[in-house]
């Protein structure tokens, strides 16, 4: 079964169709359902998908409008959509807009560390490893430049050294442009690699993925630095609020806020401290065309929840949203939409710093309901009535 070596002659749609009919003959199964239409392919059977033989049709769902005051005080009422085959999630955070859109979430805190990479070294002694951490801080004109030859997008912002025995973690930041920017940096570190294993004899790189970056892994360090964008965002909800459109009480959803997210997750030794945040940025990662595996990271959010004289407080902190409107999945037709419908206004923000801080907001708006729900007690008989 060949699905590498097709007629050269035949276009992305055909071979990608060739392949499932190959497919269906030889091991005799129906895959008829993964037929794509044409116009939604896109380049993806080159770009993003090698043996490419279908696509998996996943629902989509709107939630909104959810208004948001970015970090630059621009304000704008956010549109979602919701990639998920979870029933009772699009109404869920469809209900926590409504409620937080009230008095709006309001983004008080947004950085942005960029994507990391580790390149892990071996050194042949520990004057090896002297001389190499010397030429790592000595020369980082040479070893960046060696980076940047790479890209015209790439930017290394900054850098930490990490020693276990004999071996050297070089660990790079950098502004990627509008990339999310994973390849780009995986590019640029191998030049440093290369750069530096020509400038030191008894030194070798054994890989550029070290994994002090923990890409697409949850980590206390990524937890507690960040890593791509990290976010905070608050709203305040009255109790009149809580009442009409979460049909529960401050107090009730504050007893819920303190078992499950204080006691609960530090018994559970959690690294993030929320009530689903990675269901929303899952759903907006997969619509939006970013790297779904980058949910991990998304879900090292901590929520907090305070009571106020006038009701509740929500605050998200979010340490590592990771994103881009360039490049990935993002250019392909259908994701390519849901990007622009979320990006619909301008803030005045990078576009990729304004996703980070929308997907932010609509995290908050999902921690309001689903705290609601469990604090009404409604989360098994919602689940029972509109997911079975
Ligand atoms: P990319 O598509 O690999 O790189 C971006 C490309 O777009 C570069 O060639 C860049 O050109 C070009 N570009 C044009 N205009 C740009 C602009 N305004 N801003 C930024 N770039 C611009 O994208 P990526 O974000 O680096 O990589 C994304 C992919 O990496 C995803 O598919 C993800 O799944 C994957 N990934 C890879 C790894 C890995 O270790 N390799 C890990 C995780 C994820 P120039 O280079 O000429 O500047």
């Amino acid at each position: 079964m060949d699905l590498r070596n097709l007629p050269e002659q035949l276009s992305s749609f055909q071979r990608l169709n060739q392949r499932r009919t190959i497919l269906q003959n030889e091991l005799k199964v129906d895959l008829s359902p993964l037929e794509p239409i044409e116009k939604i392919v896109g380049e993806s059977e080159k770009k993003n998908c090698e043996q490419m033989f279908g696509v998996i049709p996943v629902p989509v769902g709107y939630a909104g409008p959810l208004s948001v005051v970015f970090s630059n005080n621009a304000k704008t009422d956010l549109h979602l959509p919701l990639a998920t085959t979870e029933g009772a999630l699009v109404a869920s955070v469809n209900r926590g807009c409504k409620a937080v859109s009230a008095a709006g979430v309001t983004v008080t805190k947004s950085i942005e560390h960029g994507v990391t990479r580790s390149i892990a070294f071996r050194a042949a002694s520990s004057s090896r490893v002297q001389e190499l951490v010397d030429l790592i801080r000595k020369d980082e004109v040479g070893w960046k430049a060696a980076a940047h030859s790479t890209s015209s997008h790439l930017k290394i912002t900054r850098y930490d050294i990490d020693i276990a025995k004999q071996f050297v973690f070089l660990t790079v930041a950098a502004d990627t442009g509008d990339a999310m920017g994973m390849n780009m940096i995986t590019i640029g570190a191998q030049a440093i690699a290369d750069w530096v294993t020509a400038k030191l004899d008894g030194v070798k790189c054994i890989t550029v993925a070290g994994n002090i970056d923990s890409d697409k892994k949850p980590s206390r360090r990524t937890h507690d630095l960040g890593r791509g964008y990290e976010v905070v965002v608050s709203a305040v909800l009255s109790k009149t609020v809580i009442a009409d459109i979460l049909k529960s009480t401050p107090e009730a959803m504050l007893n819920v806020a303190n078992a499950k997210l204080k006691a609960g997750s530090e018994i559970a030794g959690a690294l993030g401290k929320n009530l689903h945040a990675a269901n929303i940025i899952a759903a907006l990662y997969l619509s939006t065309g970013q790297d779904i595996a980058h949910t991990v990271e998304g879900s090292l959010a901590d929520t907090e929840v305070e009571q106020t004289e006038t009701g509740l407080k929500i605050q998200v902190r979010l340490p590592a949203i990771i994103v881009g409107t360039h490049g990935g999945g993002t250019t392909l037709p259908a994701q390519s939409k849901c990007l622009g419908l979320l990006l619909k206004i301008k803030s005045g923000l990078k576009a990729k710093q304004q996703l980070a801080e929308s997907i932010a907001a609509a995290v908050l708006a999902g921690e309001v309901s689903l705290l609601a729900a469990q604090a009404s007690q409604t989360l098994a008989s919602a689940h029972k009535e509109m997911a079975r």
